[in-house]
Parts: C-alpha cells; structure tokens; sequence
C-alpha cells in the first residue's frame, strides 16, 4: 500500500530536524525498484544530482484522465523525495495536477531545511516532468480552461500576500546611531556629513554584525555540503533571496539570482536576453538619462546585433517626455531599459506607464532600480517591470552582492552568460544543460557573507518601511532645494521635489565643481562631482561635470545646512581669489 502525504505529515510532526533527515532515508529504502531494463534514458529528469527516472500512466483514460507515476533513483533520499511526490500526486486526473500546490507540501515538510538547493532543482525537474506528463495527456479543449485556471490563482495568490508594514516609528536620530561610521570624529572635530549615498550608503551596525556573525560562526561554501555549517549557509543565502523577493514584490524567491551587483544584473540582462532573439533593425528604447550600466550594454548589443538605440526625450526640467511614446514603440522594439530614478537628475521614472506601453508592442521592460528600489518602495507584478537590477551596497548592504530579477518564465528562457559550477544541471563532452533559474545565473562561488548580509539590509530598511524612508528624505530634499536656490549663480539640475528622489544635483556658473568639492572635504561635506557616470547626460545639459549631494535615512536637516553653509563659505573663499 502507497503510504499518504497525510501519514507523511504526521510521522514528520513527531520528530526533531536530525530525525527527520533519517526519515527522508528511510521513506526511499521502501519506495519499490525498477528493475535495469525499466531505467532507460528516455525517462531520466534532468537538473537532478542523481540519477532518476520517471514515467506516468493513465490508471483511467478520458479527456482528463487520472494518472499513476513511477519512479526511482540511484540515491536513497532522492528516493524519499519521490515518494513524497508519488503520494501526492498518483491517483489524482491531470487538471488536478496542474492545479495542484505542491509548494504547500514541500514547506509543510521544510524541506528547504534538509535537501540542498541544488537538489531542490532536481525536485523541481521532476514536479516538472510530472505536470509536463499531465498536461501532454489533456485532450485540447479540457487543456485550455485548465491553463486559465491555474493562471487566475497564481494571480490571486500574488496578491494574497500580505503587505510589509512598518512597525519601528521613523526617527532620525535614533537611525543615525545605528551607523557606526557616521558617529566618528574626524580630524577637524567634527563627524562626517555623508552626502554620497547615491554612490554608496553607510551599513547599520546589525549589517557588519550579521557579517562578522557568518565568518565567526558558520561560514562554509554555499550549495555544496551536508554538514552543519553547509547547511545553515544554505538556509540563510535562501532565508535573504526570500526577503528580497518580498521587498520588490516578486512572486517567487527562485526569480532572484544573486549577482555582483547593478552593472553585473543589466549586462547579463542586456546580452542575455538579446541572444538569440534580436535580428537587424530591431529597436532598443532606452533614454538619454541612464547611467553608464545601463546605456553602453545597450549600445553594446546593438552594434552587435545591427540593432537600433532609440531615446525617449527629455523635457526642459528633465523628466521624460512622453508625447511622443506611441511613435517611438514600433513593433520592432524588443526592449525599453530605463532607470527607475536618474542618480543625477533624480527623476522618478512613471515605471507603470512605460511597461504598459513596452507590452503593448510586444517588448520587455527591463528597470535599473540601482537608485529608485533604496529610496521607494517597488512591486515588480503591479509596475509590470520584467527585469529589475539593483545593487546591495545603495541599500544599506555589502558591496559585491547585487540582485537579477527576472519574472520566471523570461528568466527560465534567457541564457546565462557566465558558465561554470552550480549553474548546469548536466555537463556532457560536447554540450551542457542549464540549471533551473535562479542557479542558471549563479556560476560559480557566489559572496556568500555579502548576499547574507544583503538579507540583513533589507529587514533593515523594512522594520521601518520604505514609504518613512522616502517621506524623510523628500523633506531633506525640499530643504536642499530651497536653500540651495537662494545661492546666486546657481543652477539645479532636473526637476521639482515632487517629480524627484533624494538626489540634487547643482553647478553654480562662477565655481568648478572641483574645487568646490576640494572645499568642501576640509568640512568633511562629502559630495560627489564630475559626471556621475552618464556622460550623454552631461552632454545634453551642456556641462561636463555637476556637483551631486545624495541623501539617505541617516542625514538630518543639520548636515543640509551645512552643505548650504560650505557652500557659501567655499564661494567667498574661491571669489575672493579670483577677484
Ligand atoms: N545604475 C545607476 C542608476 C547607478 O546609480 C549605478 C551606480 N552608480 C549603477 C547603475 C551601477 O551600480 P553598481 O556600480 O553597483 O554596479
């Protein structure tokens, strides 16, 4: 007699974690064997570790018919895992396995917590393999109203997910002690006025805890052993790429690939996906306020492919202008890659807008949220966004570790462009397989520590919610913005504090932004200057370099007016020699 999920269930309930490893075990010593001539190539899984093979039978035909699989491995636990799945599965018709939450039993089970990630792919390829033997079975009318079925509840099941809310009230000074940093004294007798966050933010202590946790306790490489360090890597990488799902609203954590960062996740996104798909004379619509990760791998491609850049305008303030987007998308736009917020201008780009417009034609929206996801809060399902790229260190995380998200099923047809371990599901002499995403897009040793702490970072941000965050920095902006313009000879660049987030560029006609910068450093003003990695840009606003102040949750209203008093400081000194 088949053994039931329920009897599962209940003998897993009973035992403590160590047991339940022993009972995966002890569940595949008593899964039935195929015998040699049953194990034929034809029927093995791929992305499994293991060998395993699989087939299905129709234990009652018809338009929709039950089914009945079998299956077997060369290693025991692999063996556990298909019972787990014969039992939840034989017996039931096709429609009813397409709709069914395996997920439900495997979390039920936590199983994440005893079988590596890796072998969860081969799990996967195996639901994989039985959905694909069920849905092959339907007859074509009873098919489609299955697929709309199972589409309308992974809809709801989206937005069944419970919203983050912010449960730490927002204040200023409490968040600042958290930055360890920031709470020096410099050799002038005073702290640092940190003012470049657009180029990186500051960690919070629990950050370089969390760091410092990993190498001290449990560090080990990731995806690779069964022991107990391995494991809790393990669990802690796949603990924070949920977290990150949750904080841009993604459906799935396996459509977050770990990646070096911003730069990394565009030009895999830019080449990968352009691969294969991107013919001559296909458009690439992008615009003219990116930064150069997210403009010279589109160019790239498109000289490459003898595709054709294309630039939605600005307007005068520097917004997009947008009069003129149904002509710019023709049916041979294959891709708009925009950024979610200029980190010169500071331009918050209407993300909704522009995915409806870019699916209209057919075309993907790729967003580099390198500066929008720290600053607002981002849903990649309801902004339409098909690709996002963000890095950890603007968001209060390490360097190194940055995030690749792709909607699962663009993600799982786009190809990698690093090769190597951990991203294969099988390597032959003369060609390879590629592992389910997201490992597809991880070759290689992942910054195991860095992507921890990544996790870290986001649980920081959201213990006070984004929405506080953005509300604090745009009064810091509003004030910039007003004392600023009360310099003479000054120019702001981009457009007014509602349009913008927290970045505020400026040039004043009198002052190179290099000396000012040189002045500003004796009061510990940490600015950037020069052109901020968008040289078009620059071009189009007729300078070649601007002075860039970019706020974070830490700044207070005291360090403005600091920047404000250095300026006006840095400009009697400058003026008075140059007079
Ligand atoms: N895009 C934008 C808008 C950025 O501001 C940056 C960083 N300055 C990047 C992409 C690249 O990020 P990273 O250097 O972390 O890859």
């Amino acid at each position: 007699m088949q053994i039931t999920t329920e009897e599962i269930f209940e003998e897993f309930e009973q035992l403590d974690p160590r047991d339940q490893s022993q009972y995966l075990l002890e569940l595949g010593y008593d899964l039935p064997r195929f015998p040699p001539e049953a194990k034929r190539d034809c029927d093995l899984v791929h992305g499994c570790q293991s060998q395993v093979w699989l087939t299905g039978s129709m234990a009652e035909s018809g338009d929709d018919p039950v089914l009945t699989f079998q299956a077997d491995s060369d290693a025991e636990i692999v063996r556990g895992l298909i019972t787990i799945l014969l039992a939840s599965y034989s017996g039931l018709r096709a429609s009813e396995i397409l709709a069914f939450p395996i997920t439900d039993v495997f979390d039920r089970l936590r199983l994440k917590q005893y079988i590596s990630p890796q072998r969860h792919n081969g799990l996967q390829g195996m639901v994989d393999r039985i959905r694909t033997i069920a849905a092959e079975s339907l007859a074509p009318s009873v098919a489609a109203t299955v697929k709309t079925k199972v589409q309308d509840r992974a809809t709801a099941d989206h937005h069944s997910k419970p919203a983050s809310t912010s449960i730490r009230p927002f204040d200023v000074d409490e968040v600042r002690r958290q930055f360890p940093v920031l709470n020096q004294i410099l050799a002038n007798g005073r702290p640092p006025v940190y003012l470049d966050s657009g180029a990186s933010a500051q960690k919070p202590q629990v950050v370089i805890d969390k760091e410092r946790e990993v190498e001290e306790q449990y560090f080990a490489n990731a995806y690779r052993g069964r022991y107990s360090f391995g494991a809790r890597i393990d669990d802690e990488l796949e603990a924070a790429r949920q977290k990150i799902a949750d904080f841009i609203g993604a459906s799935a954590s396996e459509e977050v690939a770990f990646v070096p960062g911003a730069t990394a996740a565009l030009n895999m996104i830019a080449f990968g996906w352009s691969s294969g798909r991107l013919q001559p004379g296909d458009e690439i619509l992008i615009t003219p306020m990116e930064h150069h990760a997210n403009f010279v791998p589109w160019q790239q491609v498109a000289h490459i492919h003898g595709a054709i850049l294309k630039f939605i305008p600005l307007t005068e303030d520097g917004r997009l202008d947008l009069t003129s987007l149904d002509q710019l998308l023709t049916r041979r736009t294959k891709i708009v890659a925009v950024t979610g917020m200029s980190n010169v201008l500071g331009t918050v780009t209407p993300i909704r807008q522009l995915s409806d417009a870019a699916h209209a034609v057919g075309a993907v929206l790729v967003v580099d949220g390198a500066q929008s996801v720290p600053h607002m809060p981002t849903d990649v399902v309801a902004d339409g966004i098909d690709f996002l790229a963000f890095s950890g260190h603007k968001v209060y995380g390490p360097t190194g570790i940055g995030v690749l998200y792709g909607r699962q099923s663009l993600l799982s047809e786009m190809q990698p462009m690093m090769f190597g371990g951990h991203m294969i599901s099988r390597v032959y002499s003369d060609h390879s397989e590629w592992a389910p995403p997201p490992a597809r897009f991880e070759a290689g040793t992942l910054p195991i520590v860095q992507a921890i702490a990544l996790g870290t970072a986001i649980d920081w941000v959201q213990q006070y919610g984004l929405a506080a965050i953005h509300a604090h920095e745009q009064r810091l902006l509003e004030l910039a913005a007003t004392e600023l313009q009360s310099i003479p000879n000054m120019t702001i660049y981009g457009p007014s504090t509602e349009h913008k987030g927290a970045i505020v560029s400026f040039r004043m006609s009198d002052i190179h932004p290099e000396d000012l910068a040189a002045l500003f450093d004796l009061n510990n003003v940490f600015t950037r200057h020069g052109h901020h990695c968008t040289m078009p840009l620059h071009d189009l606003l007729g300078v070649s370099a601007t002075t860039r102040a970019s706020f974070a949750a830490y700044n207070t209203e005291a360090e403005v007016r600091i920047l404000v008093d250095s300026i006006r400081e840095a400009r009697e000194r400058l003026l008075r020699h140059s007079s």
